[in-house]
């Protein structure tokens, strides 16, 4: 069935008013799920006047926790009511396997919860200033806030920012990804049932990035841009918020490394290495792309790789059997097409993989068999980019100091694991590593309680946890004089 593209803005479901059409693909066969429009800057201002005259209103910043917390709890329920026609939904946009896209659903519940707990706790500082004084520190929404995400977690990618966001108070303007689109449009008829969310504070503009993403990010009406996406689309921003110096979140790219110290059972660390790159196609901004593992051990674990990535299906993320699913769209699938050239003509070795998929019924979708560069050199733009796709590279490193070097050799930091049997070495060199989301001796799983962020430039801020929250929220010092009387600075 194929479903119409709607904005939702102001407690309606309205038309995207342009005449740029977007047809929304499953990208395992190019079947269409959805059709609608694009919609122009005047209808985004529209939605960010509609946000901000909510929030001044107040009904919903100024609703008590608790009030908030029940209507996060009912989403999350409601969520979890039609938890399986959302991950379907995000399967057939996404491409991934359906087991993935319930992991997600499962976890944007969780999210929801998360936060209705956290935002009834007590929050906020009081202290003794002076012996006149008390002074409290108190926690403010921040006011209008645009959300901005990508195509690799429709429904997950929006709740991390929706549901903090709404915790705290705010009134959003929400723009999902023009290739993913249509778990969004469920997550806002949840929103459309729930009487007790004030109409107004959750508004969603469907559109291009240039169009939509940028007047959100240039309006002087929004207080802050919370962004996931490209490091590119980042940069952006941060130039485009400079003109009311809004405040930004920025959650971007990675090329994050997998480091393996030759004392750890090899065919585990294999295991983590195919889980670490192949999760989600590789369209993972925390993905492990780069492994890098010890000289004495290289051989044999290339060699175990290579044997083991003929073990993984690739097919339609419906179908049971598919391990692996397909790439978003069609121009994804040709940039790292393109990324697998680029390798070959820096001359690097591809042990497996390195071509679209089309026998067995995949040439109508945009597959791409696991990849796996070898004999690469650090300064490769197969090393040193973000392919986001299913491709690897697997270098050999000398000793600890060598695999820290080549870990923090990119312009990205935002995830990376290391493997061990000695904890003290493990220990050693996480921390070495610049890098924001972690693990020793694991890969990818992370946790809602915990900060979810980069360092250098994949980002700015935090997703997750308490900090998920404070980046949507001021904070204000309130100084209370106990006995008032004229402060007599100047002669009476
Ligand atoms: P993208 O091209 O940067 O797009 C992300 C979002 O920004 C889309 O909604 C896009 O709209 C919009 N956009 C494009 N140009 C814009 C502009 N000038 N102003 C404002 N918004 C604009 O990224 P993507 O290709 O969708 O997603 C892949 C990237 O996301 C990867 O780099 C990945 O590492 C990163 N990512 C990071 C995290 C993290 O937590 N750090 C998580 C997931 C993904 P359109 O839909 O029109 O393109
Ligand atoms: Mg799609």
């Amino acid at each position: 069935m194929v479903k119409e593209l709607m904005n939702y803005i102001n407690g309606e479901w309205v038309k995207p008013d342009t005449d740029r059409e977007n047809i929304v693909l499953n990208p395992a066969n190019q079947e269409v799920i959805g059709k609608g429009f694009h919609s122009s800057k005047e209808q985004t201002e529209e939605a960010i006047r509609v946000a901000k005259e909510t929030f001044e209103r107040g009904e919903w910043a100024n609703a008590t926790p608790g009030e908030r917390a029940a209507v996060l709890l009912k989403i999350a329920d409601m969520i979890d009511e039609r938890a399986e026609e959302i991950a379907t939904l995000d399967t057939i946009d996404n491409g991934k396997i359906l087991e993935e896209a319930s992991f997600d659903v499962a976890d944007a519940a969780s999210t929801f919860r998360y936060y209705a707990g956290l935002i009834q706790a007590p929050a906020g500082e009081v202290f003794n200033a002076s012996d006149d004084h008390q002074s409290m520190i108190v926690r403010e929404p921040v006011g209008v806030t645009g959300l901005i995400v990508p195509w690799n977690f429709p429904l997950l990618m929006s709740v991390w920012k929706i549901a903090p966001a709404l915790a705290a108070g705010n009134s959003i303007v929400f723009k999902p990804a023009e290739v993913t689109p249509m778990s969004a449009m469920i997550l806002f008829d949840i929103f459309d049932q729930i009487e007790e969310l004030p109409k107004g504070v959750a508004n969603m503009v469907m559109g291009e990035g240039n169009v939509v993403g940028q007047t959100i990010s240039e309006s002087h009406d929004v207080d802050m841009v919370s962004f996931t996406g490209s490091t590119a689309v980042g940069k952006k921003i941060m130039q485009a918020a400079s003109g009311n110096l809004k405040r930004i979140s920025l959650e971007l790219g990675g090329k994050s490394p997998n480091i393996v110290f030759a004392d750890t059972d090899l065919d585990m660390a294999v295991d983590y290495g195919l889980f670490g790159i192949f999760y989600g196609s590789g369209q993972i901004c925390s993905a492990g792309s780069r492994i890098l593992v010890e000289e004495s051990m290289y051989d044999d674990y290339v060699k175990l790789f290579v044997e083991k990535v003929k073990n993984i299906k690739v097919g339609p993320g419906l179908d049971p059997e598919s391990n692996m699913g397909a790439i978003v769209s069609e121009q994804q699938m040709n940039r790292v097409l393109e990324y697998i050239e680029i390798g070959k003509q820096e001359g690097a070795t591809v042990a497996a993989g390195g071509y679209r998929l089309t026998d067995n019924g995949l040439d109508k979708g945009f597959f791409i068999a696991p990849t796996v560069f070898v004999d690469v050199e650090n300064d490769m733009r197969i090393v040193q980019e973000e392919i986001f796709g299913p491709v690897v590279t697997i270098q050999p490193f000398k000793d600890e100091a060598d695999a820290v070097r080549l870990a923090n050799s990119t312009n990205y930091g935002l995830a990376g694991g290391v493997f061990s049997k000695d904890g003290s070495r493990a220990m050693r060199v996480i921390k070495q590593v610049r890098a924001g989301i972690t693990w020793v001796n694991d890969y990818h799983p992370t946790f809602v309680e915990a900060p979810w962020g980069g360092y250098k430039q994949s980002g700015i801020g935090h997703s997750l946890g308490t900090y998920g929250l404070e980046e949507f929220q001021e904070v204000k010092q309130i100084n209370v004089r106990l006995q008032p009387e004229s402060p007599g600075w100047f002669p009476q």
